[in-house]
């Protein structure tokens, strides 16, 4: 099987009732097969059970694990997308509280494409990476969406522990959703790649310069 980050080979990590893993030998992305994902619209129905909200004070400190260091690298008026913006769009109105002019794009909920037709000072990405179908694709699209010198902020559940049974029992793989996985030594290859600079600031939470 090859990597759908990077195309090297990948070998197989772990097998659970649903599907099978691969791990791969370059960039340690852990991905479902993708012929087992869920289509489009089983997809959609469980994001239309997401009740996170701008309502919810736990949902906004959750946001807040990215918001704080994030906000600490920008100023008051910079433009920023939040990209995949989900059901209950969120941060893109608390970095607006904080002075930010914020636009939003979702595949089901915003779709407005013209949104990714331009450049902006800084890009958010919150519990999408682990979505992505094709992480090629996607992440060059979130990196050609960031102005030079710009920041990309990711949140995303990384994976820290090396062996396929504690993969296996990891919550954060059971939802049928996820299906990208990242390491921290993923998130570096991902820097290399794209010639970024990275901050890890926890195992949920990475900053990219461009
Ligand atoms: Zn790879």
């Amino acid at each position: 099987m090859l990597c759908t980050l990077c195309s090297s080979v990948s070998e197989s990590f772990c097998e659970d009732k649903k599907r099978q893993y691969f791990r791969c030998t370059v960039c340690d992305m852990i991905f479902a097969d993708p012929d087992t994902l869920l289509s489009q619209a089983e997809e959609k129905l469980i994001y239309d059970y997401h009740e996170n909200g701008p309502d919810d004070i736990g949902y906004r400190k959750f946001l807040n694990h990215l918001a704080i260091p994030l906000m600490d690298k920008l100023s008051p008026g910079m433009e920023g997308l939040d990209f995949g913006s989900g059901p209950g769009p969120t941060l893109n109105l608390m970095l607006e509280e904080q002075g930010m002019k914020m636009s939003v794009y979702d595949i089901y909920y915003a779709p407005d494409t013209g949104q990714l037709s331009r450049q902006y000072d800084f890009v958010t990405c919150t519990e999408v990476a682990e979505h992505f179908r094709k992480p090629d694709k996607s992440w060059a699209q979130l990196i050609g969406l960031i102005k030079p010198g710009g920041w990309l902020g990711v949140m995303t559940c990384m994976f820290t522990k090396e062996t396929a049974d504690v993969f296996n029992l990891w919550s954060y793989k059971g939802d049928p959703t996820h299906i990208s996985f990242y390491t921290p030594k993923t998130m570096q290859w991902i820097a290399r790649q794209f010639q970024l600079r990275i901050e890890i600031v926890s195992d949920r939470v990475i900053l990219f310069k461009k």
